[in-house]
């Protein structure tokens, strides 16, 4: 009899054991976790591709924005014409033709604001080459719409400009035929959001643009950007990511925000690509492992501060369930558990667990 005493005694401690290790709090409420952020997140219009990248998220310590589209609004209003050979709306109207296939914003900005019909069975091969501009052959010649770099290309001889703002050159063959001068309007809140972003933990923010050094630097005073690398060509682009990969803080991970197609590259580089949703180019949000449904710069600033959340929720919920188990399981060997605190600390923790989960749903706004 007292042979059979102490045998099931150990039955109940191996009962103990076997319920206790069940790890049902684990695998239900940390996923769980994951998929409150991601609801929390696409409920503001952050669109989050996958799980992983809240760890990613959460640990950014450098924040490298584009500029075109993505701290400015990308709606270009045409502040100078300078034409030479051709009258303004000549010049005006073969800028426009050559735009007409492109879905840049500079190029959408110069159509509308030529607003006339454009035939376009006069048009032969036309291209678009990211970074520098389009090129179009319209009865037979080439047409040149773009920056300096490309008007090196065409072999014309470009004038500069004495008016502030981004100046796109035309060229007909390497004959030109004079510039129009646009600006951009900086997005309300990208303000409020390298405000908020730079506040964490000194994180370092950080301007690419394939646009004008001029026009860069006043955007980038006006902001508060720490660095500024302009008149870059998509592949500049990725070099200049590389060596801010290369430079980040130890553990920590950088963010790139961009929306043209020539950011595609630099999206999938970085550790978290962020591409804007509406105006952004298929490429970029193919390519982006985030997507910001409304353009808005702060997003990002709330994305973190929701990828943070998450993280805690998640480790808390890890942490717990594991030292209650822990607990019980040290109690259980030495005989002073009995079978009931065994399923508080399965199914019990598990409750526990899920509901702490759910809190990620409710993210609250830290301010603004
Ligand atoms: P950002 O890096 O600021 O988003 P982009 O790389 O898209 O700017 O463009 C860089 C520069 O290339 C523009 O400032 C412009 O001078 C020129 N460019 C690019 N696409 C076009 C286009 N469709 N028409 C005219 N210029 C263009
Ligand atoms: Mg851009």
């Amino acid at each position: 009899l007292l042979f059979f005493f102490f045998f099931s005694d150990w039955i109940t401690r191996a009962l103990i054991f076997l319920v206790v290790s069940c790890p049902c709090a684990l695998v239900i409420s940390v996923p769980l976790s994951f998929f409150g952020g991601i609801g929390a997140a696409s409920r503001e219009g952050i669109l989050i591709k996958g799980s992983n990248y809240f760890e990613a998220l959460s640990k950014v310590r450098t924040v490298v924005f584009d500029k075109t589209g993505t701290l400015t609004k990308g709606n270009f209003a045409v502040t100078a014409i300078h034409p030479e050979e051709v009258s303004e709306s000549e010049l005006l109207d073969i800028a426009a033709a050559a735009e007409s296939f492109s879905h840049h914003p500079i190029a959408e900005s110069i159509i509308s604001a030529h607003g006339k019909h454009i035939d376009k069975s006069r048009f032969g091969e036309v291209s678009e080459i990211p970074g520098l501009g389009v090129k179009a052959v319209i009865d037979g010649k080439t047409v040149f719409v773009g920056n300096s770099a490309l008007m090196a290309n065409s072999g014309a001889a470009w004038r500069d400009c004495e008016v502030i703002g981004t100046t796109v050159h035309v060229a007909v063959e390497d004959q030109y035929m004079g510039h129009i001068v646009i600006s951009d309007e900086i997005k309300p809140d990208a303000k409020i959001a390298i405000a908020k972003l730079s506040a964490h933990d000194g994180t370092k923010i950080v301007m690419l643009t394939g646009d004008m050094k001029k026009v860069s630097e006043a955007v980038a005073g006006e902001l508060s950007i720490d660095e500024v690398y302009s008149e870059l060509l998509p592949d500049e682009k990725v070099a200049a990511i590389e060596k801010l990969l290369s430079e980040k803080p130890e553990k920590s991970t950088l963010a790139f925000v961009g929306d043209g197609i020539n950011d595609a590259p630099v999206l999938s580089r970085a550790d978290v690509g962020i591409a804007m949703g509406a105006l952004g180019s298929d490429a970029a949000i193919e390519a982006a492992d985030i997507v910001l449904m409304d353009d808005k710069p702060s997003k990002i600033a709330r994305a973190v501060e929701i990828s943070r959340k998450t993280m805690l929720l998640a480790r808390e919920n890890i942490v717990f369930s594991l030292s209650v188990k822990a607990l019980v399981l040290v109690l259980g060997a030495l005989g002073l558990a009995n079978i009931w605190l065994a399923v508080f600390a399965d199914v019990g923790v598990t409750v526990i667990a899920v509901l702490n989960s759910m809190r990620s749903l409710i993210v609250k706004r830290t301010s603004a």
